[in-house]
């Protein structure tokens, strides 16, 4: 058996070249240092670091990736053939690949005659010069060449003798992958693995693919031209990429691993696979795709009471794969569709050990479709949901009542000012607070955390980081009720609480106590727990 250094499908990652194409998704040079080391630690074979040629941010990122050593991949630097009629020696955009101090380059060039005569508006045998050239040149600079051959199924489609003879150029100059893009993300598998296939018979080397997303088959493409004898494929962490994105390899990878046995990650790698995309979201600055096959928050979520009753007896019966194999977790919704095998298996994801014969069960689920019919959404809100089923466990009094609250707005000049006054009780203890805010909602929360602070320390960490109001529609002839959903963390947890009425402030007030109170118990939840 080969050794396990050796794998079979190589993983080429372009999400610092082509993945910063994305909307929304730029990086620093900082940032882009920080994703190459966590692509090397993480395992993929390449990391295609930018574009020199095309701006001096990749220029810094590639003199300052020099002074770094990287375990196990191999760093690129992207850019294309020399121009049309100029010596390859005298071509600066060529010479700063050189300079870019990588042990692989990546060139593309043109398959399309189309793009030949009308876009380069050059012959076919210069093109066919001009990718020889470049690749003879860097090979004689000790490159590992990578020969991206853009347009190449369009291309192929238009005239295939021509399309071939652009691969072979590249090859027989010494490229040591020749890549077949699918750059506008059109084709079909079908096509795919067709034109790959015509590519095998005439080539000798090593082939890669580079696909995109565009009508939704950028991985499936990818694995079709497996079946043609593909060994090296591209794409980006989460898709990123121009227009919809390329190639996923968050999902190539996994399914390479799990699905199709061939052997490119180690399960070591595999297991960090959710971290990874988590911590590329987070540097780019974008929300998670929940959605997202594999790695997305709601990847391994149950909702539906049979459905989460057979995965709780047999896990195996409604999921693909053991969500901790990826790095994921299983998920279990709340919904009007509750049964008992929600509740429980929610409970317990909440720390709580209960079983489906504690004898709480039935009035939980009663009181949580009453809520639900009121309005009231848990999916969210883990914070309310959790103290709702602490109430039911234990007959401990809640840490603090709110035993009444006034708020008022008036306008001062230019400037409208919020006004709340709240009545508290702790223990034995009664309390009667002022504060302004921005809103009525801050104002609140103001006062409530002056009402407690001094019982409850640990209330100055926690701090409200979303807000957000849905309006309801209104059932059954009754007036549009406001569902406020508020986030809140401490640093060292998040957790989210729910508050529904006909009056958005009584909404928010509930989801703000809530989020006060589980703050305050979250840590004895489970030890409350009967
Ligand atoms: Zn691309």
């Amino acid at each position: 058996m080969a050794s396990e250094n050796v794998p079979d499908i190589e993983i080429y990652d372009t999400t610092l070249r082509d993945g910063t194409q994305g909307e929304g998704v730029t990086f620093s040079v900082a940032d882009k240092l920080r994703i190459a080391e966590r692509l090397d630690a993480f395992g993929v074979h390449y990391i295609e670091g930018g574009w020199p040629g095309s701006n001096p941010k990749d220029i810094e990122f590639f003199d300052q990736a020099k002074r770094r050593t990287f375990r196990r991949a191999r760093l690129a630097a992207f850019g294309s053939t020399r121009r049309k009629d100029v010596r390859v020696e005298e071509d600066d955009q060529v010479r700063l690949l050189l300079e870019a101090g990588t042990p692989v380059v990546t060139i593309f060039g043109k398959t399309w005659l189309l793009h030949v005569l009308e876009v380069l508006q050059t012959s076919p045998e210069e093109n066919l010069a001009m990718i020889a050239d470049t690749v003879r040149h860097l090979k004689s600079h000790g490159k590992f060449v990578v020969y991206d051959a853009e347009h190449a199924f369009d291309g192929c489609k238009d005239d295939r003798a021509y399309a071939l003879k652009t691969w072979q150029a590249a090859e027989r100059a010494g490229a040591d992958v020749v890549t077949l893009c699918d750059t506008y993300g059109g084709s079909l598998p079908a096509e795919i693995l067709e034109i790959t296939q015509y590519a095998r018979a005439h080539l000798s080397g090593r082939l890669g693919i580079h696909t995109h997303d565009d009508i939704g088959l950028g991985v499936a493409n990818a694995l079709a031209s497996l079946d043609a004898g593909v060994t090296h494929i591209q794409g980006t962490l989460n898709g990123y990429g121009e227009r919809t994105g390329n190639c996923n390899l968050t999902s190539v990878m996994p399914i390479l691993h799990f699905k199709c046995k061939r052997r490119s990650m180690s399960d070591e790698s595999m297991a960090q696979l959710k971290e990874l995309s988590q911590f590329l979201d987070e540097t780019a600055n974008l929300r998670p795709n929940a959605r997202l096959p594999w790695v997305g928050a709601a990847a391994f979520s149950h909702k539906g009471g049979t459905h989460v009753n057979a995965v709780q007896k047999v896990i195996r019966s409604y999921e693909h794969i053991d969500p901790a194999r990826i790095g994921n977790t299983r998920h279990v919704l709340i919904s009007d569709l509750a049964g008992r095998s929600n509740i429980v298996m929610k409970a317990r994801e909440l720390g709580f050990d209960v079983t489906n014969a504690t004898p709480e069960l039935r009035e939980m689920l009663a009181r949580i479709k009453e809520l639900e019919h009121q309005g009231y959404e848990f999916e969210a809100a883990d914070g309310s949901l959790a103290l709702l089923i602490r109430r039911a466990l234990t007959h401990e009094p809640p840490p603090f009542i709110v035993d009444a609250y006034h708020v008022s707005v008036r306008r001062e000049g230019h400037q409208s000012v919020c006004e709340a006054v709240v009545k508290v009780t702790v223990g034995q203890q009664s309390e009667h607070r002022v504060a302004e805010g921005d809103g009525p909602v801050n104002a609140l929360d103001s006062a409530l955390r002056a009402a407690l602070i001094r019982y409850y320390r640990q209330l100055e960490n926690v701090q409200l980081t979303d807000y957000k109001v849905r309006i309801i529609d209104s059932r059954s002839g009754t007036a549009a009720r406001t569902r406020v959903l508020i986030e809140s963390g401490d640093g060292r947890d998040e957790w989210g609480t729910v508050g529904v009425d006909d009056n958005i402030v009584e909404a928010s007030l509930q989801a703000l106590v809530d989020s006060l109170e589980y703050a305050l118990v979250k840590d004895r939840v489970t030890t409350a727990a009967t």
